[in-house]
């Protein structure tokens, strides 16, 4: 499956929550970007500044990633990315490696929210852990996500949706009624 959502929209803790249920892995490309400036690795010295600013790294970089994560063991059955396809060219991307390990998109989930609540929710973010924020948790910085969301990512919901694939869900709930609606959807 893929989890589509505006930054704040609540995509990573409805991935990881029906990830646990299903015993599906989560692959996020944010927390593996962000492990990697953590380690200080290449690919983090490469991204860091990028991700700063709210920017998109480069495709080739995370389509790597992916196609390494997918084949490990833990994915065998069944995974959600979350974060990922960003754009068309991911999104293409992504149905090659999965024709080529002959994996079915089974749905994409795109979770639906109003601009105006993400500064809220990003901010209760960094109210809840003001020592782990993060870098790229700032105004100015969750303006240029959600201008990327807008401009690209949103291809994506389209691009899914010709394909007869894409269901929305409501993420102004509350995180359990999403949670419920979001199975009810998938028909998990
Ligand atoms: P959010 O959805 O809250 O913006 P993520 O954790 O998914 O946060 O991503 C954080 C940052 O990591 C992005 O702003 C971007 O810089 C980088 N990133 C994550 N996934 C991708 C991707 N698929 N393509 C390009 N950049 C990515």
């Amino acid at each position: 499956m893929v989890f589509l959502g505006l930054p704040g929209a609540g995509k990573g803790t409805q991935a990881q929550t029906l990830a646990r249920t299903h015993n599906l892995s989560q692959l996020s490309t944010g927390d593996m970007l962000r492990a990697a400036v953590a380690a200080d690795t290449e690919i983090g010295r490469q991204v860091k500044d990028i991700m700063a600013q709210g920017d998109l790294v480069p495709d080739r970089l995370v389509i790597d990633i992916i196609g390494e994560h997918m084949s490990a063991p833990a994915c065998a059955k069944g995974f959600i990315l979350d974060g990922f396809p960003r754009n068309v060219a991911q999104a293409e991307a992504l149905d090659k490696m999965l024709e080529e390990k002959n994996i079915k998109l089974d749905a994409v989930l795109e979770l639906v929210v109003d601009t105006a609540i993400l500064g809220d929710r990003i901010n209760s973010r960094i109210a809840a852990q003001p020592n782990s924020a993060r870098l790229d948790d700032t105004e100015t910085t969750l303006m240029q996500r959600v201008k990327v969301y807008e401009e690209q990512t949103a291809q994506v919901a389209t691009y899914y949706e010709a394909k007869g694939l894409l269901k929305r869900v409501d993420g102004m709930q509350d995180i359990d009624t999403v949670t419920q609606q979001i199975k009810a959807v998938l028909g998990v």
